[in-house]
């Protein structure tokens, strides 16, 4: 969720280009998915099949419509040759047809409607499904699903909410346009200035954004929400306390106080941290203290979310099966399995004798050592952009990117579903249609006893 200085609203320099036919408009609210803010009040120029400008968006937002790919030229490819689309999705549900162990990775850079055929091609084959975004974010979801989360959608935060914490996050550089649009916008019911504080690593820059910053020891996060958490529900911490989270117990008293006297709060923190902070306690930490806070106060825990649709990725697995990734359909009905249906282990556990990829470049996401191992597995891609994977796959489909040159269904990082419209017209299909007719070839090769 990097970033860097190259924040702040474009308004409205950003030439962006990209291929394609089409005749010159202008599209009102486009959705831009390139990280978890989606924002759709995106106004796209479109000329000759290009998109010639593009209103509203922030640097990284106008890097993601500048880079698209070219929505002409080669479509697929089989064994690394050129190949109609028809040919590769046969070969692909052919090789998968034919496997006993199928691995389904990815669906961050997907449309909900393609996600949802992954799914469907999953059942189908009786494989393991999982998310690019699992390893991430897993210790977030397994603490929700322990502890439920009390949670906002943005809309209601822009709203209502006079008090922000950043947790250990800097939107600014990671969502450039989170700050203008829901915590600087003039909120229904928030009268005078919000007050934002942010609590860091004492190592790290803070957010710029914050009107006072509390630094502490990251290697003691998980003992500063608890010891906040606890003064919050009233209890009163020695100096035990104070020697294990490293920090004035009457800092904390302060800061529980000042979140106690708001009238509304949200605590932002970082939903898929670096491995390093990925302790589940500290999860869980977090929304039990937002749980606390409620006691007094509405108080909503928001997860920042990174690049793409892993909003909908989650959502949409989730709800075709019941959990959000690591999903086997071995034995013919959805079972979960952090850790052990979770695509690092199938591969370097050696399980998976094929695997198809879809709509994310594994190098971003796995492990060297689950990447050596896939590396060596038949394997086909679905995805809108060509990759060394997708050039040395047994089959690759390039589709139209979803939200951009083919309609999308998005999740925002509050898990509020957007309908994102083309701007561009495609020759390419969308993934929805490339994974739609994998389904019905497996289908036919792969009658009901699962047997090819
Ligand atoms: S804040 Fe995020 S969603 Fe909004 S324009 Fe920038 S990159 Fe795109």
């Amino acid at each position: 969720m990097g970033g860097g200085d190259r924040a702040g609203t474009r308004e409205p320099q950003g030439l962006v280009r990209a291929a394609g036919p089409g005749v010159a408009r202008t599209v009102e609210n486009a959705v831009c998915t390139f990280c978890g803010c989606t924002c759709d009040d995106i106004a796209l120029r479109v000329e000759g099949g290009r998109i010639v400008e593009a209103r509203r968006t922030c640097a990284l937002g106008d890097d993601w419509f500048r880079g698209q790919p070219a929505t002409d030229g080669l479509a697929a490819r089989v064994e690394g040759r050129p190949a109609t689309a028809e040919e590769a999705i046969d070969a692909a549900a052919r090789m998968l047809a034919a496997a006993r162990s199928p691995l389904i990775y990815g669906l961050v850079d997907a449309s909900g409607e393609g996600q949802a055929a992954a799914v469907a091609v999953a059942d189908l084959l009786g494989a393991t499904l999982d998310t690019a975004s699992s390893a991430a974010h897993e210790a977030s979801m397994c603490a929700f699903q322990h502890r439920g989360k009390t949670s906002a959608t943005l809309g209601e935060i822009k709203n209502r909410a006079d008090c922000v914490v950043l947790w250990g996050v800097a939107p600014e550089s990671s969502h450039p346009r989170f700050f203008e649009r829901f915590v600087r916008a003039a909120g229904l019911y928030v009268s005078g200035p919000r007050t934002v504080i942010a609590v860091a690593d004492a190592g790290a820059a803070a957010s710029r954004e914050a009107d006072r910053t509390i630094p502490i020891p990251v290697e003691r996060e998980f003992e500063t929400l608890w010891a906040l958490r606890a003064i919050v529900r009233g209890r009163r911490l020695g100096p035990e306390a104070e020697a294990a989270i490293g920090l004035p117990v009457a800092e904390l008293e302060e800061l529980a106080a000042q979140l106690k006297r708001c009238r509304y709060g949200v605590w932002v923190y970082d939903a898929e941290p670096p491995a390093e902070r990925r302790d589940p306690g500290r999860a869980h930490a977090i929304l039990a203290l937002a749980e606390a806070l409620n006691e007094h106060v509405p108080f909503a825990a928001l997860g920042l979310r990174g690049r793409g649709n892993r909003v909908g990725a989650e959502s949409v697995v989730a709800s075709n099966t019941g959990y959000p990734f690591a999903v086997n359909f071995g034995r013919g009905y959805p079972r979960f399995g952090p850790g052990e249906f979770t695509a690092p282990e199938v591969l370097t556990r050696g399980e998976a004798d094929a695997a198809l990829i879809v709509g994310c470049d594994p190098t971003e996401h796995l492990p060297e050592p689950a990447l050596h191992v896939l590396a060596r597995v038949p394997t086909a891609v679905v995805d809108f952009r060509d990759s060394p994977l997708a050039r040395r796959a047994r089959a690759a489909i390039l589709t139209a990117t979803y939200g951009v040159a083919a309609p999308a269904t998005v999740y925002r990082m509050d898990e509020m579903a957007l309908r994102a419209r083309a701007a561009l017209e495609s020759q390419l299909p969308s993934d929805a249609d490339v994974l739609g007719r994998l389904a019905d070839r497996v289908r036919a090769l792969r009658p009901a006893d699962g047997r090819p």
